[in-house]
């Protein structure tokens, strides 16, 4: 490719809606560009370093023995009824309807789909193992998309989904996956670990995710000095600690706190330390009821509730945010299940033995409130989340806390969707039976984002060879040198021959902010031609990881960067 036929438009400032380094990198380096939120357009030079991905991701799944397909974005709500997601799914599924006024979502993960299917297609158990995948673009509506394609709303996603006679086979097609998924990262050159995960959103009975380590990263997660244990700070904190048992006859007692609104004035009020204080959040239903939300913990935890309950990773609440819905009859509040909770204020304190909690009024407070007992949110549980120092619950190690970004996750889905969608096939003696399944996805522009916030330095991005948009760049140092242009191609030309991927700067600018692009746009190696070299017949080499530089003689350039 000749940078002077390209699109790459690189840019010299750092954008300043660009928090992270992945972001501003892929901003600058003319990877990418946001059409609205969460919602990108890939450019020639990133869609290059995508597709790299993809091809890795696909040389691993078919060499598991997985199948790619394609299936349809667009979801008839139906299905999605039929498996009551269409209830519980929340806002990150975006509904509309058609012309003929039948609903329909944008596929956020696609169990559904599959399952049936699978249900219609596949009948004998001797169509099994089967496992199925595709590389394709999800929406999810993130409340807060950010970091570019680290959490888009329109994002592309490997979704693989495992089908099986039995439990012991779906162990297999998890462990294999489990497997490919160690491999994919590691040919992506990235750092990572595997963690034990929470289900989620998604449901089932066991699920990893691939972790890749980096200070930006949304995740936390704890992992053990001496054992390999190693889980998502939301997973660790049910192993860390289980549920103190409620205490019979606890009542429920209304205190007066006149003019409290804050954490700060109802604790001073009540007189609660501050090493007890919890902060609980004080919400209102979409019927205008007013209610408190109890969230045990640091400020940490919180957040990580929250973003479970939310299904996102965001960690700021604002008044009026949505939060979730009741599934339980909080303090005070007699209205039905199923309402929304919208943000009013956060507040609260812990009283000596129970939870002090924002009553249904103003100025009052309820005392000795219990969380299972008098209130109770979606996917909301009492626990404390583990913290740097806590003691491995495997080995009496101590744990460290890190953060990551979720490339991938792997699922034991269990019989979930297939009972639920009626997925069954005949066994060998002619009986029903309904499937075992796993489900198992790669966030693909996520992948390449963490790579590159795991590789880059202050002048701009150093790609990893194996997902590089380009293997090679040559740059000419003056174009307008015939003679330093016409070894220039010649070299590109053998290159190409070669089979080697790359990009001729061909453009008349100044040397200077041609290696400043370079360093920029970060292709793993660099052939330098310029006059001063061709002198004594040679071109400078340079890596742009290390910044080791050589002179490579002129017609051994090619073969030598190969
Ligand atoms: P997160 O916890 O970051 O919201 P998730 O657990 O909701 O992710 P999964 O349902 O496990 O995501 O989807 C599989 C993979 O898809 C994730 O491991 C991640 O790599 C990718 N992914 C999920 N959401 C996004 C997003 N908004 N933008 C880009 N990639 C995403
Ligand atoms: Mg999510
Ligand atoms: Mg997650
Ligand atoms: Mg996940």
């Amino acid at each position: 490719m000749r940078y002077t036929e390209y699109l790459l438009p690189t840019l010299k400032e750092t954008p300043s809606d660009a928090e992270i380094a992945s972001h501003q990198l892929m901003l600058r380096a003319g990877m990418i560009r946001k059409l609205a939120a969460g919602v990108y357009n890939y450019l020639p030079f990133g869609l290059r370093s995508i597709r790299k991905v993809e091809q890795i991701i696909r040389e691993e799944m078919d060499r598991a023995g997985a199948i790619e397909l394609l299936m349809p974005m667009v979801i008839p709500a139906e299905l999605w009824q039929e498996s009551g997601r269409w209830e519980h799914y929340g806002k990150e599924l975006l509904r509309f309807a058609d012309r003929k006024d039948a609903s329909f979502c944008l596929g956020p993960t696609h169990e559904e789909v599959i399952t049936d299917l699978v249900r219609n297609t596949v009948r004998s158990y001797r169509q099994l193992p089967l496992n199925l995948y595709q590389i394709q673009g999800k929406f999810r509506d993130e409340i807060r998309p950010r970091f570019g394609l680290m959490r888009g709303r329109e994002f592309i996603m490997k979704d693989a989904y495992s089908f099986d006679l039995d439990e012991a086979g779906a162990d297999v097609a998890y462990e294999k996956m489990y497997q490919a998924y160690r491999r994919i990262f590691e040919r992506c050159g990235l750092k990572f670990r595997a963690v034990e995960a929470d289900t989620g959103n998604i449901g089932g009975t066991s699920s990893h995710e691939f972790m890749v380590l980096a200070a930006s990263g949304e995740d936390a997660i704890v992992s053990c000095d001496r054992c390999e244990y190693a889980a998502n700070i939301e997973k660790a904190e049910v192993a860390l600690a289980p549920q103190e048992p409620v205490a019979p006859g606890a009542e429920l007692q209304k205190v007066a706190t006149p003019g409290c609104r804050t954490i700060d004035e109802v604790s001073t009020f009540l007189r609660v330390a501050p090493e007890r204080l919890v902060k609980t959040l004080i919400v209102q239903t979409d019927t205008g009821e007013v209610l408190a939300v109890l969230l045990q913990g640091g400020h940490e935890l919180n957040d990580i509730k929250l973003c479970r309950l939310l299904g996102c990773n965001e960690v700021t609440l604002a008044p009026d945010d949505v939060v979730g819905r009741v599934t339980g009859a909080p303090p005070g509040f007699a209205g039905p299940v199923g309402l929304q909770l919208r943000v009013l204020a956060d507040y609260a304190v812990r009283g000596m033995a129970d939870f002090v909690a924002g009553a249904n009024e103003a100025d009052a407070h309820f005392v000795g409130v219990n969380l299972g007992r008098d209130c109770a949110v979606e996917q909301f549980a009492d626990l404390r989340s583990a913290r740097s120092g806590d003691i491995c619950p495997r080995c009496g190690g101590v744990l460290e806390i890190w953060r990551g970004i979720e490339v991938g996750h792997v699922f034991k889905l269990g019989s979930k969707y297939s009972a639920a969608l009626g997925a069954t096939v005949l066994d060998d003696q002619g009986q029903e039976r309904v499937l075992f399944m796993g489900c198992y996805g790669i966030g693909v522009g996520r992948t390449v984002a963490a790579a590159i916030e795991q590789n880059h330095d202050e002048n701009g991005i150093v790609f990893p060879m194996p997902i590089a948009p380009f293997q090679v760049l040559v740059t000419v140092v003056n174009p307008r040198e015939a003679e330093v242009l016409d070894a220039a191609e010649r070299i590109y030309a053998d290159l190409q021959a070669l089979g080697v991927e790359v990009l001729l700067d061909d453009r008349d600018e100044r040397p200077g902010s041609k290696f400043k692009d370079a360093d920029l746009i970060g292709i793993p190696l660099r052939l330098t031609v310029g006059a001063r070299g061709l002198k004594e017949n040679a071109v400078e080499l340079q890596e742009r990881a290390t910044g080791e530089r050589r002179m490579l003689a002129l017609a051994e350039a090619p073969a030598m960067v190969r």
